[in-house]
């Protein structure tokens, strides 16, 4: 079992001929809705991988909220640690043109107000067999899902986006560190391969995009695992898909080896699809990809 422990926002996405400057307003497009956040995106992708997932994350008292929760169960995810709390869900409001140039604001709302695990969610991560987080809720409390499941031997699949700094103590709870190259070099504070962070975590995963991913851990194992070769249309969510796969890689005790090149085929078929969650591959796309 899954217990993801992260952030959920509703996408409000318009699409334009030219991107607004600042002070002008620019008549748009097609208007969707897109269900998103690392946390939520990542538990959709582990549940489509086959795992059994739980989400403790939270959204607003609004109308964001329903398909937030719609889209997080329709993917087969555990919701009945999700909680509705007082003001507005996350958002991220998004402005696309046709070279698919965007601008972006997002707004935290309820992922702010996640300040404070609860005994249920507590137990919910001592009795899995992964943790997975993100850096899209306060960083608080992702130490205190990190504690909790440190405590009760729940491994701890720390996904460290959006890229930041982060307290020694927190890594050193980490069992297996998923890092872009970007959110490794803020981490180390210098361009850093996988092996330039293991004086902070034991075990470092490295995606690469269309290059794949690299491993690196304290027992001196070093992997570079190739992505499928596949048409690239979108990789949006890659990252997500990526992670969510290895996180239920891992959970069913799968060889290091594998469980990479299982996610990188998941981040690579996530790749051949346009759209964020949308696009998020079933078990039996990423098994096809690797010929299995
Ligand atoms: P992020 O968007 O978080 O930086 P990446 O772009 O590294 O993540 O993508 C995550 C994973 O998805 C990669 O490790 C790779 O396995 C897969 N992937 C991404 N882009 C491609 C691509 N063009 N071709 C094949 N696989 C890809």
């Amino acid at each position: 079992k899954v217990v993801v422990v992260g952030s959920a926002n509703l996408d409000l996405v318009v699409t334009a001929p030219t991107l607004p400057r600042a002070g002008e307003t620019v008549l748009g497009e097609a208007f969707t809705t897109v269900p998103g956040g690392k946390g939520a995106n990542q538990a959709v992708a582990a549940a489509r991988a086959g795992g059994r997932v739980a989400f403790v994350g939270a959204v607003g008292h609004d109308a964001f909220a329903q398909p937030q929760r719609d889209n997080l169960a329709s993917a087969g995810v555990d919701v009945s640690l999700l909680r509705t709390v007082p003001g507005p869900s996350g958002v991220a409001l998004i402005a696309v043109d046709e070279q698919a140039e965007n601008l972006i604001v997002v707004a935290p709302g309820a992922n702010a107000a996640l300040t404070e695990l609860s005994t249920p969610d507590r137990e919910a991560i001592a009795g899995a067999d992964v943790l997975l987080c993100q850096l899209e809720i306060p960083v608080d409390t992702v130490a205190q899902a990190v504690a909790t499941a440190r405590d009760a031997g729940t491994v701890v699949v720390l996904n460290a986006a959006p890229a930041r700094t982060l307290p020694a103590e927190l890594l050193a709870m980490v069992d297996v560190l998923v890092v872009n190259e970007g959110e490794a070099e803020v981490l180390a504070g210098r361009p850093a391969e996988p092996g330039d962070l293991l004086d902070l975590v034991p075990r470092v995963v490295m995606t690469l995009g269309a290059r794949g991913a690299a491993y690196a851990d304290r027992d001196r194992q070093r992997l570079d695992v190739a992505a499928p070769r596949v048409l690239a249309v979108d990789t949006t969510a890659a990252g997500d898909a990526f992670t969510g796969a290895l996180a239920v890689a891992w959970a069913e005790g799968r060889p290091v080896e594998d469980a990479i090149r299982w996610a990188c085929a998941a981040g690579a078929a996530c790749a051949t699809k346009f759209g964020a969650s949308s696009s998020l591959p079933v078990r039996a796309e990423i098994d096809h990809l690797l010929g299995v």
